[in-house]
């Protein structure tokens, strides 16, 4: 078994370049960011302030979030129900940032995360995973890109999708979510004191996913 983890700001390439390396090494792909856009999720259901912290906590209880792999794609379901491209809106991704920044949240979904990684070998993509989930992992990296690359990325990424959005708006927000990641007080989202740096930034996705290949192989000697 191996865990591999990789950290970085939005729009990084962490979740595409990680399911490229997952095909190659057959293994699993887990993004945990879709764990904390589902508690996000919940919470707008339900209109609570995704910044308040007694409110959001309170409604823990009543969340059953379940993670299942379906042909190496992962589908994660909020109280039985698949919510697909739902979470997935500029909306979801500040209520996720808002709401990973409270500890009982990250507690709540920190045994879910452990507990897919001792069962399965796994490349996991996120913000804490080399610092808190998975601290013996056998490769660390941090990817990042410019902060006008990543949004270039993510406003393709929403288009591709259908969505209508302003590059402007993609880069404040991006740029908002990172300061807010970075700097909480709990597992803010920054590099392991091993992990390898891997900046992205003009490369194309196929060198990328090459690059990271080979350092996983020459790290672990895992063959896959
Ligand atoms: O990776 P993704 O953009 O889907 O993550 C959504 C949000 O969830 C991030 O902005 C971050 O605040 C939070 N997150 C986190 N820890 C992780 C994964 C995501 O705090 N391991």
């Amino acid at each position: 078994m191996i865990q591999i983890a990789i950290d970085g700001p939005g729009g990084a390439g962490k979740s595409t370049i990680s399911k490229a390396v997952a095909a190659k090494l057959g293994i699993v792909y887990v993004d945990t960011g879709a764990l904390y856009r589902t508690v996000g999720y919940y919470v707008r259901t339900q209109n609570i302030d995704p910044h308040d912290r007694v409110g959001v906590s309170g409604c823990l209880p009543q969340i059953v979030i379940e993670v299942r792999y379906v042909d190496g794609a992962q589908r994660v379901y909020l109280n039985g129900e698949d919510l697909g491209d739902r979470i997935r809106t500029p909306e979801m991704s500040m209520y996720a940032s808002a709401v990973s920044a409270i500890p009982e949240v990250r507690a709540f979904l920190l045994e879910t995360q452990k507990d897919i990684a001792r069962k399965n070998s796994v490349i996991m993509d996120g913000r804490d995973i080399g610092t808190v989930i998975l601290p013996n992992a056998d490769v660390k990296i941090f990817l990042t890109a410019s902060a006008e690359c990543r949004a270039k990325r993510r406003y393709d990424e929403l288009i591709a999708k259908g969505q209508t959005v302003r590059y402007e708006d993609v880069l404040r927000e991006m740029n908002e979510r990172d300061t807010q990641d970075s700097t909480r007080e709990i597992a803010p989202a920054q590099a392991a004191s091993d992990a390898i740096v891997f900046d992205n930034t003009g490369m194309k996705l196929e060198e990328s996913v090459e690059a990271i290949v080979s350092l996983i192989r020459e790290k672990t000697g895992f063959a896959g």
